[in-house]
């Protein structure tokens, strides 16, 4: 695997391989697993970022479960420097009375998963449990007691590879790369 790569302008590093996000995916997997057992869970993962995340870790699931996805984009509305989120393909499924998991690539500010958060609430599911692949703790602006499982906390540096982006590019790296400031 490469150590140092360049996409579009910007030269990240090596921060995470394959290897290692593999075994701690595998042991969030056998957490859920024993956490889940006797269940029908329903998975819900966040696009684009969650897609190889989602993928490897429900491979591993061993209880039968429900595969879904949502989307949220958050932009810069006008001249405010808070962050705003849009809803760009809203859950399908009921999960009223279900196992909800969700799951994020990166917890960075925590304003999406508190976005998120709120608004399955008041769909009523019967549990709400939050897996996210990656976390910045410097960052974070909430607490957020339903993140439950955390691959791994990183630096307050951004991040592509392993379904996360710059420029909608590197999305299809196996490693996790870190920025070169
Ligand atoms: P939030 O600040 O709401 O926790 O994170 C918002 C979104 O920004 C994340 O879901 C993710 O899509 C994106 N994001 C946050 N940090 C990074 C990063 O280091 N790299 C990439 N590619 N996206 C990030
Ligand atoms: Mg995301
Ligand atoms: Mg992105």
């Amino acid at each position: 695997m490469e150590n140092k790569i360049k996409i579009a302008d910007l030269e990240f590093n090596l921060l995470i391989d394959a290897e290692h996000i593999k075994n701690r995916v595998e042991a969030i997997a056998e957490s859920l697993n024993t956490e889940f057992a006797g269940k029908n869970p329903l998975f819900v993962g966040v696009l684009n970022g969650c897609f190889m995340f989602m993928a490897d870790l429900v491979r591993n699931i061993t209880t039968p479960c429900e595969i879904s996805f949502t989307k949220v984009a958050s932009y810069h509305g006008g001249l405010q420097t808070t962050w705003q989120l849009r809803n760009d393909l809203g859950l399908a499924v009921d999960i009223e009375g279900r196992d909800v998991i969700l799951l994020e690539d990166i917890s960075d500010t925590g304003n999406t998963l508190k976005f998120l958060i709120d608004d399955l609430k008041q769909r009523n599911p019967a549990s709400l449990t939050v897996c996210a692949l990656l976390l910045k703790p410097a960052a974070q602006q909430y607490h957020i007691p339903e993140v439950k499982y955390v691959g791994f906390e990183i630096e307050d540096k951004f991040v592509v590879g392993y379904g996360l982006d710059y420029k909608e590019l590197g999305r299809n790296l196996n490693g996790i790369y870190q920025l070169v400031l």
